[in-house]
Formats: structure tokens, sequence, C-alpha cells
């Protein structure tokens, strides 16, 4: 039961790209009620990465030992987009990053407390690096601005959850019911799209990456159903866009093009 519990947690921080509900509530950037502590968003994140990696059938983690120049370009990826000094918690969380060796797959997460994980899908469906870091700035900013722990705080308040956590069977039924339907709030996605570009801002990256994801998926013949969910995926790079131009930054893409393509001739 536990591990079905984390298991829909993952599931709902998998699809943190795409999805949100159709709320009308917002939240504010940066606020927002959480019961949680750092410390606890830290604790819980390092509780669902033991899950992820020990769960091969689900999360096939790519081989470190035989695929280093691979992690050595998605760390140094991470660390540039870390070290753009407008990350919140860059040194209370892990900040771990790991390839899942899955080619379907077209996206990444990142859960509390700051463990991230890139599929190999979506680095091979995108084109330049500017794109990929627009995306992992996006997850980035979910567990910077602790969006899980302060969606789960408005649902179920802190007792609750630590009690199902610490093996309350009863309430972990309860909430693990609950949780099927939680995503993350409109207002969190636009936050999370937002703070994408503020961090790229302070790196070599064009900071408006993340909208030539949405570009991207936009073309396909066929665009995958959650595109036509909220936030309405056009509207996501207008804003994208828009606060790059507001911020100042960089939107011609000067990334390392041929680091990118050496990335996907790895995997
Ligand atoms: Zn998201």
């Amino acid at each position: 039961m536990k591990k079905n519990f984390v298991l829909i947690i993952i599931t709902i921080f998998s699809l943190t790209i795409f999805n949100s509900s159709c709320s009308k509530k917002t939240a504010k950037p940066g606020g927002g009620f959480n019961l949680f502590s750092v410390k606890q968003d830290a604790e819980l994140g390092l509780q669902v990465k033991n899950e992820i990696e020990s769960n091969p059938n689900d999360f096939p983690i790519l081989n470190e030992s035989r695929n280093k120049e691979a992690y050595q370009i998605i760390r140094a990826m991470t660390s540039e987009i870390l070290n753009s000094g407008k990350v919140h918690h860059r040194n209370q969380f892990a900040w771990e990053v790991k390839i899942i060796d899955d080619d379907k797959t077209l996206n990444a997460f990142c859960t509390p407390g700051g463990y991230i994980y890139v599929y190999t899908g979506l680095i091979k469906f995108l084109d330049k690096e500017d794109e990929l870091a627009g995306v992992m700035g996006h997850e980035i900013a979910h567990a910077d601005q602790r969006h899980s722990t302060r969606q789960m705080t408005k649902m179920y308040g802190i007792s609750v959850l630590l009690s199902a956590l610490a093996g309350n069977q009863q309430q972990l039924a309860q909430i693990t019911a609950g949780l099927i339907n939680l995503k993350f709030s409109r207002g969190h996605e636009t936050e999370a799209d937002t703070y994408s570009v503020h961090y790229l801002g302070g790196t070599s990256y064009n900071c408006a990456g993340a909208a030539g994801f949405f570009e991207k998926m936009l073309g396909q013949p066929t665009p995958p159903q959650f595109l036509s969910t909220h936030p309405n995926p056009e509207n996501r790079v207008e804003n994208i866009k828009a606060k790059a131009k507001e911020k100042g930054c960089k939107i011609s893409n000067k990334a390392n093009q041929t680091r990118y393509n050496r990335l996907k001739s790895l995997l």
C-alpha cells in the first residue's frame, strides 16, 4: 500500500509539465500555505527517490558507469541552472539528476527535495539544449517552490500526511484514493513556467527555452491529448516569451548545439 501511495505521488510528479486542474484558484508566486518544513520536503523527496530507484521495471535508470559522458552533460546542464543564483533552496535540497532509459516517454519530473529525472524520450525528441534546459528549469521550480507539499497541505494537513507516511494504513488508503485526482493547479504550472525563465536568465541559455518545448509539441501531427488541457499550451508559449522579453534576457539560441547532438547520440 505504501508503495502504491508513493507510486501515485510519482505519477503526479511525472505529469507536472503537462497537467493542471481547471481550478480557477491561482497561487501567488512564491506564496501558498505550506505546513511542511523545507527539511520535510527533503525527507519526503528522499523517500520517493528510494522508491523510484528500487523499481527498475517502472523506472529503468540509465546505468551511470556505462554512460559517464551522458551523465556529465546532463549534470553540467543541471549545475548551470542551479548556479544561476536564482534557485531559492539551492543549498537545502539534494538536486540529484538521473536519466530514465525510456524512449517512449517525453517527460521529466522532479520530486520534492530536488531529485530530478529526465527521460531519454524527451532528450531525443527535443532539438536544442535550451529546450531541455527550459523543461528542467520548470521541474526544478516545482521542487524549489515546493508545489507538491503546498498542494498536499491544502488537501490533507500535515498530521494526516505524516501519520500516513509513518505507516497508518487507514489514512494511507484515504490519501491514496484522493491523490489519484491531485494535480498541480494552473497557478503552479504558470509559476513553474515563469521561474524557468527566471532561472535561465542567470545562465547562458535562451531563457525562453521552455517555450521551444511547447512549440515542438504543438508541431506534432497529432499533438498529445494533454496539450488540450489547461493551461492552454499556446498561452504558455506566449507567457514564457512575454516573461523573457520583460526580463530583457536572451531569446536567441546560442547554446552548444554540438554538445546536445552528442548527448542524443550517446543515448
Ligand atoms: Zn509542471
